[in-house]
């Protein structure tokens, strides 16, 4: 998507760590114009799909499932990071490696917002090694959901995620692939 790559061209900050900082429009101020568009793309990208719920992961993918949700008119469910499980039953849960804080941690979603019924589009704004997508996919098992697509804002190509996730069958949609970043220049490169 031109769009998304001429703003992190532009306003994109590569750091060592093969990490990429969008804070200026994705993951601290929104660009909710920018959202919209990345939505659509979305929208036409899976729209053979029944898809009737979008999940996604706290905190940085909130806000564009939320765009989307609005477009493709289905509900909107964040997996939520937590502190302490409350294992009664009531919760699908699931353990992420956080990429950028490399730590692991325990996810939730309650069994009343994801089940046999619903054709899940999964939403993320990173791909890196595809640790938090996995666990999506994962609560998605447990409950008997059928997963439609995946829709990342930005994978890293040069990282495992998103490959292994399409050679897996996955119908994965990232809207700009970033095969590499030099922290030293500055300089991101497209596939
Ligand atoms: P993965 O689980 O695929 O290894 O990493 C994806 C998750 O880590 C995303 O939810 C995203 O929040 C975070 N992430 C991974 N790489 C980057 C990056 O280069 N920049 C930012 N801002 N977040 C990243």
């Amino acid at each position: 998507m031109e769009l998304l790559e001429e703003r992190i061209q532009r306003d994109g900050v590569v750091k060592s760590g093969d990490v990429l900082k969008v804070d200026s429009f994705l993951n601290h101020q929104m660009d909710v114009e920018l959202f919209t568009e990345m939505a659509r793309e979305w929208h036409r990208h899976f729209a053979d799909k029944p898809i009737n719920k979008i999940l996604t992961i706290e905190a940085s993918g909130i806000g564009i499932a939320a765009i989307a949700g609005a477009l493709f008119g289905v509900p909107v469910v964040f997996a939520k990071k937590s502190q302490s499980i409350n294992l009664d039953g009531t919760v699908y849960c699931t353990r992420i490696q956080s990429f950028t804080h490399g730590k692991v941690f325990d996810v939730i979603v309650s069994k009343k917002f994801i089940g046999p019924d619903d054709h899940v589009l999964l939403i993320d704004d990173f791909m890196a090694n595809g640790c938090a997508m996995n666990g999506l996919i994962e609560v998605c098992e447990y409950a008997g959901a059928t997963i439609e697509g995946i829709g990342i804002a930005i994978e890293k190509g040069f990282q495992q995620g998103g490959d292994s996730l399409r050679e897996r069958g996955y119908d994965l949609c990232s809207l700009a692939i970033v095969d590499a970043m030099d922290p030293d220049t500055g300089t991101v490169t497209f596939r």
